[in-house]
């Protein structure tokens, strides 16, 4: 049987396929099983981004590389070129702006101490949602990332720990670009492809998903029981204050939103994490805090409390740290747990989509 796959109309990356899908689509095209497993973990182990012909591969794979893997041929390895590399003067947050093949730029971030490194990572090019403080919203829609276009960011961010001799990531975010439920289908392809026991092996319990507060994916995720954290982006407590700042509220009103929070605990008991950007006098009074309690009866909720990272079309700006307190304590004497979030790596712009948003100034 001739090693050469059915070559597909369009390039195709490699990197989108799940191993599952590898073996179905490659066994069937001639690769044995014993070649897929070896093409996946140079693949998603070793994060090969390319193949010289001098692997020690068995000769029948090496020849399919050759004739399948490459510029010009029928498959490729998303490895997206840095166009920027940029660390913070703490030192704990490095920003990767990376060049997709279609020249769109997105954003990867690392942060942490060694050895706990969290990235995240986008799931979109700009993001279609609107959120008014927030650089990527105030872009707009570019498309859609392909798996592989995420896969890639998380290699990306290892290739970099490994470079540096650190240890392997150990937390993922999907808090870049985009809204990763309106992208629903590739974002749990990448999410299959990352948690792989014989690839990149991050814990789904170590992953967390951040949402604009999209209804329907929130509903999915837990019909099909997906193993990761959720977290939605709640930012105000009654629909005209949410909507001020959320547009997306409009479509997704906050009563349903709150009612799918409700079925997701049910049908999963799993904790969910509420995101709230603190904006001075906008959405940091003690009587929002209280609000916010009464919209979070009956749900184990933890809320991570985000103090405003200002942006080029926003005109507000964060809370100060008392009056973040001042919030925290209404949430805590409610039993509701919360953490206060460092505006970390500030100086590298790292907020949503704002180191693209400088660059395309620049
Ligand atoms: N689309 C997803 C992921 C976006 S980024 C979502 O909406 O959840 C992750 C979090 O950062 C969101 O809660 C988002 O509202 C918040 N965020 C975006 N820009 C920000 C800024 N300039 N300052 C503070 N938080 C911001």
């Amino acid at each position: 049987m001739p090693l050469v796959a059915a070559i597909p109309a369009a390039p195709r990356s490699l990197l989108d396929f799940t191993f599952a899908e590898l073996e179905r689509d490659f066994i069937a095209s001639g690769l044995a099983a014993v070649h897929v497993r070896a093409l996946w973990r140079a693949l998603q182990r070793e994060l090969k981004n390319e193949f010289r012909g001098d692997e020690e591969f068995s000769p029948p794979l090496q020849r399919w590389l050759t004739a399948n893997v490459g510029a010009g041929k029928a498959f490729f390895i998303d490895a997206p070129p840095e166009t920027a590399d940029i660390a913070s003067s703490d030192g704990l947050t490095r920003k990767f702006l990376l060049r997709l093949v279609d020249g769109q730029t997105i954003e990867t971030v690392l942060m942490g101490f060694t050895g706990r490194h969290t990235a995240c990572v986008s799931t979109q090019a700009g993001c279609a949602m609107d959120c008014v403080f927030c650089a990527t919203g105030q872009m707009g829609f570019v498309r859609h990332l392909r798996p592989g276009e995420i896969v890639a960011q998380v290699r990306h961010a290892q290739r970099a720990l490994r470079a540096s001799g650190q240890a392997d990531l150990r937390n993922l975010v999907l808090m870049g670009m985009g809204e990763p439920l309106h992208n629903y289908d590739a974002v749990m392809t990448a999410l299959d492809i990352i948690t792989d026991r014989r690839g990149l092996n991050l814990g789904p319990s170590k992953i967390t998903i951040s949402t604009v507060g999209v209804v329907s994916g929130i509903l999915r995720l837990g019909e099909e029981q997906r193993p990761y954290h959720l977290a939605v982006s709640l930012h105000g407590a009654t629909e005209a204050e949410r909507s001020a700042l959320v547009p997306a509220s409009k479509r997704w009103p906050l009563a349903e939103l709150m009612a799918a929070c409700q079925t997701y605990y049910t049908k999963t008991q799993r904790r969910i994490f509420f995101e709230w950007t603190l904006i001075a006098g906008q959405n940091d009074s003690p009587a929002q805090a209280e609000r916010l309690v009464v919209l979070l009866q009956g749900l184990d909720a933890h809320v991570n409390l985000i103090p405003l990272n200002p942006t080029g079309g926003f005109a507000g700006i964060a809370t100060a740290s008392e009056a973040a307190k001042n919030f925290k304590q209404v949430l805590q004497a409610a039993g509701i747990p919360s953490t206060i979030r460092q505006r970390r790596g500030i100086d590298v712009a790292a907020g949503c989509g704002q180191l693209r948003a400088e660059k395309s100034r620049a």
